[in-house]
Parts: C-alpha cells; sequence; structure tokens
C-alpha cells in the first residue's frame, strides 16, 4: 500500500476518536438513566454478578455435573435482561437506548473484522488515495460509466487488423473491465498503444477509478514526470515537491505510466524504466503502460531487454478511431 505510516495512523486516530466518543455518549445515557430509573442500576449489578458466577460455573462446572446451576444464572440473567428493557419502556426509552452506537456496527469502529479490514476502513482509505492522487476531479467525469464508445466510429477500420474501430473499442473495454474485476488476484500488465487523442488516458483513467474503489493504491503518473522524479533522487536534487516517490512507483498496487515516449530518451531514463518494470514484474505488481509508441518502436527508442520483458508479459491493447479530442469539441460527446 502506498498509504504512509503516518496516514495510516491519522485515520486510526479517527477511529479511536470514534470510539471514544461511542463510550462517552453511552456513559453519558447511562447515567441519566440510573438517575431517572435507580432499579435499572440494581438489575445492571445483578446482571454484572450473575455473569461472572456463570462464567465461573461454566470454568469449573463441567467436571462437578452441577450443570444446572449454569442454567439457573442463565435464566436469572435472562429475567433480569427482560425486567430492564420493560422498566426501559415503561419509561419511554428504547433498550437500545443503553447500547453504544457506532459510526459502524460491524467493526464497532475497530476498523477491522478478525484480521480484515472492514468496509467502512477501505473505503475510508480510498477516500484518502483519491485526495491524495489529485485524481478525483478527472475520475468523476471519466469512468467506465461515462465512457461513449459511440464515439468510436463504425466504419472506420484498422487495415492490419481487419477490425472496425467500434468493435475494437468494444473489446478493449472488455479487457479493462476484466482486468479491474480480477485485480489484484490475476497479476496482469497492460500496454495501451495507440494514436494522440484516441482515448487511451480516458481509459487508464477508468481502470484507476475502479482500482481505487476496492482500496488499492494507484500512482498515476506521466512518463516526464516519472522520470523527473527519478532523475531528482538519483542526482540528489532530494524529494522537491514530489507528492509520488520512487518508492511509491516501487511500492502502489497499480502503476500507470502515461504517455511514455514524450520524455526525452537517453540512458538515464533507458535503464530507471527497465528497473521500475523489472522490479514491479519480480514482485509481481501489476503495471499500466500507456503511450503513442509501437511495441517495435519500444525496441529501437529504448532497449531490447525492455521490450522483451513487456512482449513477453504485458497484454498489448491497441486503441484506434478518429482523434477523439476533435470529435469531443465538435461537442458529440455526452460528458
Ligand atoms: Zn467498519
Amino acid at each position: 500500500m502506498a498509504l504512509s505510516n503516518s496516514e495510516y495512523n491519522l485515520i486510526m486516530r479517527e477511529y479511536e476518536e470514534r470510539r471514544y466518543k461511542a463510550k462517552h455518549d453511552l456513559d453519558r445515557r447511562v447515567k441519566e438513566i440510573y438517575e431517572k430509573i435507580p432499579r435499572i442500576k440494581e438489575i445492571q449489578d445483578e446482571i454484572s454478578t450473575a455473569a461472572v458466577e456463570s462464567m465461573k460455573s461454566r470454568l469449573y462446572g463441567m467436571n462437578r455435573e452441577n450443570g444446572l446451576e449454569g442454567q439457573e444464572l442463565h435464566n436469572k440473567i435472562e429475567a433480569l435482561v427482560e425486567e430492564k428493557e420493560t422498566l426501559m419502556k415503561e419509561h419511554g426509552y428504547s433498550p437500545r437506548y443503553l447500547k453504544p452506537r457506532y459510526v459502524c456496527e460491524i467493526c464497532k469502529d475497530t476498523g477491522y473484522v478478525g484480521n480484515e479490514k472492514c468496509r467502512c476502513l477501505r473505503s475510508r482509505i480510498t477516500e484518502l488515495l483519491y485526495l491524495r492522487s489529485n485524481l478525483k476531479e478527472v475520475l468523476e467525469k471519466e469512468n467506465f460509466d461515462t465512457f461513449n464508445i459511440d464515439l468510436y466510429s463504425e466504419s472506420f477500420v484498422d487495415k492490419v487488423m481487419g477490425v472496425s474501430a467500434y468493435d475494437n473499442i468494444k473489446e478493449v473495454l472488455k479487457r479493462c473491465r476484466a482486468f479491474t474485476y480480477d485485480f489484484p488476484e490475476r497479476f496482469e500488465n497492460l500496454f495501451i498503444y495507440g494514436d494522440t487523442g484516441v482515448g487511451k488516458t480516458f481509459l487508464t483513467n477508468c481502470i484507476a477509478k475502479e482500482i481505487m474503489d476496492k482500496s488499492y493504491s494507484v500512482i498515476y503518473v506521466s512518463a516526464i514526470r516519472m522520470f523527473e522524479i527519478l532523475s531528482d533522487r538519483q542526482f540528489g536534487k532530494g524529494e522537491s515537491d514530489g507528492k509520488e516517490s520512487r518508492e511509491d512507483f516501487r511500492d502502489c498496487d497499480l502503476l500507470i505510466i502515461d504517455d511514455l515516449g514524450t520524455e526525452l530518451v537517453n540512458t538515464f531514463t533507458s535503464s530507471s524504466l527497465f528497473n521500475c518494470i523489472n522490479e514491479r514484474l519480480l514482485m509481481r505488481k501489476p503495471v499500466i503502460i500507456s503511450t503513442n509508441l509501437s511495441i517495435n518502436n519500444v525496441k529501437s527508442i529504448y532497449s531490447e531487454r525492455i521490450f522483451s520483458r513487456i512482449a513477453s508479459n504485458y497484454t498489448m491493447l491497441k486503441v484506434f478511431g478518429e482523434d477523439l479530442r476533435i470529435v469531443t469539441s465538435l461537442g458529440l460527446t455526452k460528458a
């Protein structure tokens, strides 16, 4: 996870405060009831005593064959609880009034159910990741629900592939959705390529949103920015203003490198790219690359070893069509 320790601790403090508040509010209600209906306090004390007795009887009772005692205590507690509830109702209170009220009843504001993160904690983490990713606004506009396949023409046919832009994008969308459904159980990398303005970034945004909604961390970075950050670190400029760091590129659940090939390619970028891709392959952490380059361009511009890593470990998705930015600027889009 790319949540830092301090971010995680921040969330845990929120949960602690929730529990504190729940306890504080309960104490206040208990006090109120005890003042109004003193008998309730007596009942509560009797229940506590009986519960302790019952536990003792369960611990030691089995061998002594005095299970009856346990049963009697059980009945006694039930009768006391019933008396308490009746009294509460008579005074116009719901029996729930004396129970703690949690924001999340499932995990009782602990954030965990057993060892698993509760849904509420996962969605709180997502919220934070969204905020930090700076993607919140763009993802509200660009997601699978707003993807408009009608922008892809049925008459625009790729000669090599022999399919129309429309049929192609339907298939590409299916693959992208499958990627998100199966994430992270199925390890897959995507190489999304095609001309400028055909919707590659939109597609990667759709994926980013789905993955973040599943509470996994996504780092979305343009190739230019990524190499900038890597070289700043490499050449000792420190962490600049960077929201992302080299560690994030390595550790995040999904890394999306946008617009590969627009950066200035040199031996540094080439070896950084190889290290990044290779490291994540070894850790089986997915990468999505979007680029104007074909896989053969990758070989000639970067290196044979980058080419072979990508060619043998990435799913190739070609996107094509008329330039969607032109179509979009004509106002033909839904969004
Ligand atoms: Zn919860």
